[in-house]
């Protein structure tokens, strides 16, 4: 820059005018002076002032024109830019420019006059150029250094004035700013002086945000300090600490609880910076905010309570958790796997769970796995081995979800406890269920499984199979005589001899009580029979029980797969049957015969028939008259058990007698015929009759105990007589069991009741102990009538003369049974018998039908 040289007038101008201009009160004032000034100073035809605004626009903000008495503000009237023109290119340049003849000039723009000369004088403050004082001329040449040199001073002192206005502006709008920004924000923001502890800005909203009054906080101890909860006084001094030490821009923050008016402490956050400090670079005042955080504690407490809630659950609970990644990879695990595993948690980390599961379970745990890892949000449960550390094998049964596409989970979750117990008592059932607690050998249902599954194989392979049913004699009476100590005993010794002399090949179980059975699988009927006598043979060598010896035997029964069944249900039914065969005579083996089946059959659907014809009334009685010779009139009729299907005569007495008093049905059978034979008493009565009822009882009837307090019973609830009854006893029953007997047939006879010994002479008893036996009647068996026929020899009718003496010698009445022809009547009438029956006298008949043809008719020729 040129040396100014002023003339002292020009000097004192200029300092009157820059006194002036210092005290413009807006840029506008100051540019307004600028243009006068200039307009004044150089004569100028016209004065404007170029003003940089944004983006290196320049447009006019003040000017002078020719008419103008006063510099006016043409705002924006004109616009160039930064380099372009005379204006932009000396504000460019920051440099005075003076275009002499502006025709030469081709940058020359004309604004609003012909100008001819021009001089730009840019407004400058601290190297930057804020405009350009721009002076025209219609004449050429009008301009010169000396006009230039006062214009940059004034320009000088405008521009530092400007720049003095701007930078206050600036600062108000600053402080309008933060001032709207403190009473806006929804923290509070503050300026903290650390001498009297109190707040020089923000205070009021301070006080506010906490519930005080203003004058509440200024009068406390320690300001705002007091306000601090105790504990987190240290937290505050460390944060004052860190605020003095670092730089004045960095914000040191810190979490701490305020007290507020109603005694409550609220959790705030205060972020503070350093604002001011005294001459020894102590800080003196900082600046700040402070912010309401106590939703956020109170989220952040629930959510630590929360998640302490679950960590404690989790790392209590009774069950264990693992994570798995998709491989099997343990991720996570609570640390009650060492409960179950005897691994801690971090043992097992990055392991993968197959290592631990016993090798048995691989293949299904895999199974499972695989499938499971293909199915999102799917659930499995496992159970499965697994190798405790200590090599001892556990069950356990593991609850698994796949929760891989869950990003919190990421994995398969297991839950798992172990089922040991379970497992255990599992295992005893099955125990239980197939094998007997006495021998430990496999039960009937095992054994029926084996035998099952034996024949499966056996039919694939053309093989053969026999099973053996072993059932030991005379066991009851060991365990009746000797007690069931013993006959445990027993068992376990009888079942000790067969394990250790049978083949390996063959399988015993126990079968209940004391049967047995052994299976040989791919037996044939020749091992089958030779392992059945050696069974026989071994079990009829004597047990040694406490030095005392016992004996017993078995009986066998022998069923071959094919030949004798073609199913385990059948096998076993078929060699109980061949066992019954052997029965018969123990101490023996027999094989199946279809034959025995049959019998057997016939005899189960009898037995059948007889309970349904006890429940359809199909038993009726038929009576059979006796005549008594010597009136030549019928004394008593016998009743005859008739059992009638549809009215058809269906079985004879002499078949389904012997089998209803084998299955102890003869006494609901013999109930029956007591109550018709009390009936028919009655009926006789009231015809008039004078006639005994005879009725046939059964040796096992005889023999229970209570059959005279049950007749008596039924004798009396029909109100009739004991007298009007005879009691027919067939002479062998009387003589099995004499005693029985002789003491009810006694007390019968006692109580009134006739009593007939039927069947004389087939029971080869002796003599002498039936010529005692209280009866009234001796009936010689019809096997004897031939004796008494026309072509019977003479040594037959000595011999029924000989029995007929035998009985009327012990003073009985003697009855001849089984009188077919006038012949045997009239042998009889010879021999002087007492009564005669047989069909040649009359047919049983039923009784309406005996009560029509009125008895007259039945009479000795
Ligand atoms: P039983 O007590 O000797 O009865 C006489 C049997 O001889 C009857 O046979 C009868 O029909 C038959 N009979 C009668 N006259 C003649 C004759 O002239 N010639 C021949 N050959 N037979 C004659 P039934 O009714 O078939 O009875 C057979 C056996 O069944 C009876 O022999 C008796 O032991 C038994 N019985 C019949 N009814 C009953 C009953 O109610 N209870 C019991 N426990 N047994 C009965
Ligand atoms: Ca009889
Ligand atoms: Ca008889």
């Amino acid at each position: 820059m040129t040396k100014l040289v002023l003339s002292r007038e020009a000097t004192a101008e200029l300092t009157k005018l820059g006194q002036i201009i210092l005290h413009a009160p807006t840029i506008d004032d100051v540019l307004k002076l600028v243009v006068n000034r200039a307009m004044h100073r150089t004569q100028a035809s016209m004065v404007n002032i170029g003003w940089v605004i944004h983006d290196g626009i320049v447009v006019e903000r003040v000017g002078q024109y020719p008419g103008d008495d006063a510099p006016k503000a043409r705002h924006r009237s004109v616009q160039t830019r930064i380099g372009e023109g005379v204006v932009g290119s000396a504000i460019a340049a920051k440099k005075t420019v003076i275009i002499r003849d502006t025709r030469a000039e081709p940058s020359f723009v004309p604004i609003a006059i012909e100008a001819h000369s021009e001089l730009v004088v840019p407004l400058i403050y601290d190297g930057k150029a804020l405009g350009a004082i721009n002076c025209e001329h219609t004449d050429a040449n009008h301009f010169n250094e000396d006009h230039a040199k006062p214009l940059e001073l004034l320009a000088a002192v405008a521009a530092a004035r400007i720049a003095m206005l701007q930078t206050m502006r600036n600062l108000e709008e600053t402080q309008h700013f933060l001032h709207d920004m403190l009473r806006t924000s929804p923290s509070v923001l503050y300026v903290l002086d650390y001498q009297s502890k109190l707040m020089i800005q923000g205070m009021d909203k301070f006080a506010d945000f906490l519930g005080y009054e203003l004058e509440d906080i200024q009068a406390m101890d320690e300001g705002v300090y007091s306000l601090v909860h105790p504990d987190d006084i240290p937290k505050v001094d460390e944060q004052e600490n860190q605020l003095a030490q670092s730089s004045d821009s960095a914000v040191v923050p810190v979490e701490c609880r305020l007290q507020q008016k109603n005694g409550e402490y609220l959790w705030v956050q205060i972020s503070s910076k350093t604002f001011k400090r005294d001459a020894q670079g102590e800080p003196i005042m900082e600046v700040g905010s402070v912010q309401d955080i106590s939703q956020l504690k109170a989220a952040e407490r629930t959510l630590r309570d929360r998640e302490a809630r679950f960590k404690a659950l989790f790392e209590n609970c009774f069950d264990c958790i693992v994570l798995y990644d998709g491989s099997g990879e343990i991720q996570y695990t609570t640390p009650s796997i060492e409960r179950f595993t005897g691994y801690s948690d971090a043992e097992v980390l990055g392991r993968n769970a197959l290592e631990f599961v016993c090798e048995e379970d691989h293949k299904r745990s895999l199974e499972v796995w695989t499938d499971l890892v293909k199915r999102p949000g799917g659930f499995a449960v496992l159970e499965q081995r697994i190798r405790h550390k200590d090599g001892r094998v556990l069950w356990i049964e593991a609850r698994l979800t796949n929760r891989i596409g869950d990003p919190n989970v990421n994995g398969i979750v297991s839950n798992f406890h172990d089922i040991n117990e379970r497992k255990d008592s599992e295992a005893r059932i099955i125990r239980l269920a197939d094998f007997d607690t006495l021998t430990g050998l496999p039960n009937r249902r095992k054994m029926t499984e084996v035998v099952f599954l034996a024949i499966e194989k056996a039919a694939k392979r053309n093989t053969t199979i026999a099973l053996l049913y072993v059932d030991l004699d005379n066991f009851k009476n060991v365990n009746d005589t000797l007690g069931h100590a013993t006959g445990d005993w027993l068992l376990n010794m009888a079942a000790h001899r067969m394990q250790h002399a049978l083949p390996n090949s063959a399988q015993l179980a126990r079968l209940g009580g004391d049967e047995f059975a052994v299976m040989l699988a791919e037996g044939d009927l020749a091992l089958a029979q030779e392992t059945a006598a050696a069974i026989v043979r071994m079990l009829q060598e004597p047990f040694l029980v406490d030095n005392y010896e016992l004996s017993i035997s078995a009986s066998v029964g022998i069923a071959v797969y094919p030949d004798h069944g073609r199913d385990a249900e059948t096998i076993f039914k078929h060699a109980d049957i061949a066992m019954y065969e052997a029965k018969h005579q123990r101490n023996r083996y027999a094989v199946f015969r279809e034959e025995v089946r049959l019998t057997i059959e016939r005899s189960v659907q009898l037995e059948h028939d007889l309970q349904s014809a006890l429940e359809s009334d199909e038993f009726t009685l038929e009576f059979q008259p006796q005549l008594s010779l010597e009136t030549g009139k019928a004394t008593r009729l016998e009743a005859l058990l008739r059992w009638r299907r549809n009215g058809e005569v269906y079985r004879a007495p002499s078949e389904f007698i012997p089998f209803a008093e084998k299955t102890g049905l003869i006494h609901r059978v013999g109930t029956k015929v007591i109550e018709q034979a009390c009936h028919a008493v009655k009926a006789l009565d009231r015809h008039g009759l004078d006639l005994l009822v005879a009725i046939n009882i059964s040796a096992r009837e005889l023999q229970r105990t209570d059959f005279v307090e049950r007749l008596t019973a039924q004798v009396e609830a029909a109100d009739i007589e004991p007298g009007s009854l005879e009691i027919e006893i067939t002479e062998t029953a009387a003589m099995s069991d004499y005693e029985l007997s002789f003491s009810a047939l006694s007390e019968l006879r006692s109580l009134g009741f006739s009593i007939a010994i039927d069947d004389f002479g087939t029971g080869h008893s002796s003599l002498a102990y039936l010529r005692n036996l209280p009866a009234d009647i001796i009936k010689i068996d019809q096997s004897f009538a031939p004796c008494l026929s026309k072509d019977a020899s003479k040594d037959d009718l000595a011999f029924y003369r000989s029995l007929v003496r035998l009985t009327t010698s012990a003073g009985h009445t003697v009855v001849a049974e089984g009188i077919e022809t006038p012949n045997q009547l009239n042998a009889a009438k010879e021999l002087g018998i007492d009564m005669v029956q047989g069909f040649h006298i009359c047919m049983p008949m039923p009784l309406e039908e005996f009560l029509q043809q009125k008895h007259g008719s039945i009479a000795t020729a």
